[in-house]
């Protein structure tokens, strides 16, 4: 009889952009931007006589001598090569190892072989029964999910969780989109057809997150902003909540597409609740690469002022950048450079197309023989798809993608975008604090500072504004990390090489 779970959110295999490694290289902090989400909400299905431990391995070791007899295991594709060497390891130790999460859903024969049990899809509906079996011994090898109400989702144990090893919680008030982009998994995953909390079932969650001490909720969802009528209810409920907090209010970041900017209401609506800031995919200018890839949201704007009113009502704009679809030429980085240096946001997360495992993308790739060796399990590797480029070669892609991040994330240029998110952010009245950085802001600018003439002007910049714009201290503070990260991340990869800004781009050599 089992009564016993470990459950593992495996490091990551490479850092990230939103991770914060630099901050444990530099020894200035173990933490992570976000809480991980997944554990505690699997936690909180847990038979309530069961024992439960939950390890984020992105801040804490893995305990390979737990005494729990369960261990439980979820992750991404980023998480892939992590869950398999913990999977081999726990068996090796007799541990009965079940597997599940997103990569386990979308991938299912990469990961069979091995877990003793493999969960496919969304937990909520299956749990009791799964955990029974187990707790019998007269379990399946397999379990399939189903895409459940959320009402039927628990509060997440965030008790089980080490508080102080993240900036922000995490709430998920949705599952789903309803838009159709060629490469995208979650939809795969989650399905298009978007199913809600209901606000006061949010406020619950908030409610636990806010007794912790969080006051920076992250709102996990595919698209927050997508259906408009539930939106609002939810903001309303939402904005009660945080005017009456009682030892300050929340800052919220979610995901959301680009549609947004087009409805004043809902803009004003986000902002009034709380939220800060928000994550967009904008991919691409090239209009032929968008209308390829299905992301018709983004089509027949203006990409840049759509962003420029998201952020001008008060919401930071972090943006998704994709090089590699089958209309990009080696003009697009040139094009891209561009572009960028067009929007008021600072925090630019650069990748290549990849085809996910189970997409359409990936499927279409698979019909025309483009997938390239590595792409069993649905991904790239930094700057390099897993499938062959049609317009330039893959060496092409890998160089000019390298010397569109340097110019990206050149200091010079990085605080351009900076200054042009400041410019275009309202002032928000009444706010007030020292106008200094605190430690932690101190010695992450210290550190950068030594980079070069470059870093220490981005840094002057950065200590000007937060004398200046207490009402953006939380967004430059977090711009200042992100930035280390970026540069932390790119230098980890190889390919930082500040003289290369200054030359002419790479893909001008193979026209
Ligand atoms: S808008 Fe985002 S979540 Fe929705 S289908 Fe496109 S990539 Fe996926």
């Amino acid at each position: 009889m089992s009564r016993s779970i470990y459950l593992i959110n495996p490091a990551e295999q490479t850092p990230g952009y939103h991770s914060l490694e630099v901050l444990a290289d530099w020894r200035i902090a173990n933490v992570v931007n976000l809480a991980d989400l997944s554990t505690p909400t699997i936690a909180a299905l847990v038979p309530r006589d069961w024992s439960v431990t939950i390890c984020d391995e992105r801040v804490q070791r893995v305990d390979f001598n737990t005494v729990a007899e369960v261990v439980g295991l979820t992750g991404k594709v980023s998480q892939r090569d992590r869950i398999i060497e913990l999977a081999a390891e726990f068996r090796r130790r007799g541990k009965l190892v079940v597997i599940g999460g997103p990569y386990a859903t979308l991938n299912p024969d990469d990961l069979r072989p091995h877990a003793d049990i493999l969960v496919r899809g969304e937990i909520e509906e299956i749990a009791d029964r799964l955990f029974g079996d187990i707790a019998t011994g007269r379990f399946e090898r397999e379990y399939e999910g189903t895409r459940p109400d959320l009402s039927t989702s628990p509060v997440p144990r965030w008790d089980l969780y080490p508080r102080r090893a993240a900036l922000a919680g995490q709430v998920q008030t949705s599952r789903g989109c309803p838009f159709e982009c060629e490469f995208c998994d979650v939809i795969q995953y989650l399905g298009r057809k978007q199913r809600w909390k209901d606000p006061d079932q949010v406020v619950r969650e908030l409610d636990v997150l806010y007794g912790l001490g969080f006051r920076d909720v992250f709102f996990a969802d595919d698209n927050f902003t997508v259906m408009r009528r539930r939106t609002h209810a939810l903001l309303e409920r939402v904005a009660e909540w945080n005017r009456t907090r009682p030892a300050g209010k929340v800052r919220f970041s979610t995901q959301a597409s680009i549609d947004l900017a087009r409805d004043e209401d809902l803009l004003k609506a986000c902002s009034d609740a709380g939220l800060t800031a928000t994550f967009v995919g904008i991919e691409t200018p090239n209009q032929q690469s968008l209308a390829e890839t299905l992301k018709r949201q983004n089509l027949r704007v203006n990409l840049a002022d759509e962003v420029t009113k998201i952020v001008q009502a008060g919401i930071m704009v972090m943006s998704g950048i994709v090089i590699g679809f089958d209309h990009d030429d080696t003009s697009i980085f040139e094009q891209q450079a561009a572009f960028i240096a067009t929007l008021p946001v600072p925090a630019i997360v650069f990748s290549v197309l990849t085809a996910p495992a189970s997409t359409p993308l990936y499927a279409r790739m698979q019909k025309e023989g483009r997938l390239v060796s590595h792409a069993r399990v649905g991904a790239g590797q930094f700057l390099k798809s897993n499938f062959r480029p049609k317009l330039m070669s893959a060496t092409e892609l890998e160089t000019g993608s390298a010397w569109l991040l340097n110019q990206v994330y050149a200091p010079d240029a990085y605080a351009r975008r900076l200054r042009a998110f400041v410019d275009a952010s309202p002032v928000t009245p009444g706010v007030t604090g020292p106008p200094r950085f605190a430690p932690l802001e101190m010695a992450i600018a210290a550190r950068l500072a030594q980079h070069g003439a470059g870093e220490l002007r981005l840094v002057r910049l950065i200590e000007e504004l937060f004398a200046k714009r207490a009402d953006l201290r939380d967004r430059l503070s977090y711009l200042l990390a992100f930035y280390c990260q970026a540069r932390f991340m790119i230098a980890h990869h190889g390919i930082w090489n500040p003289g290369q800004a200054a030359v002419a781009v790479v893909g001008r050599a193979s026209a």
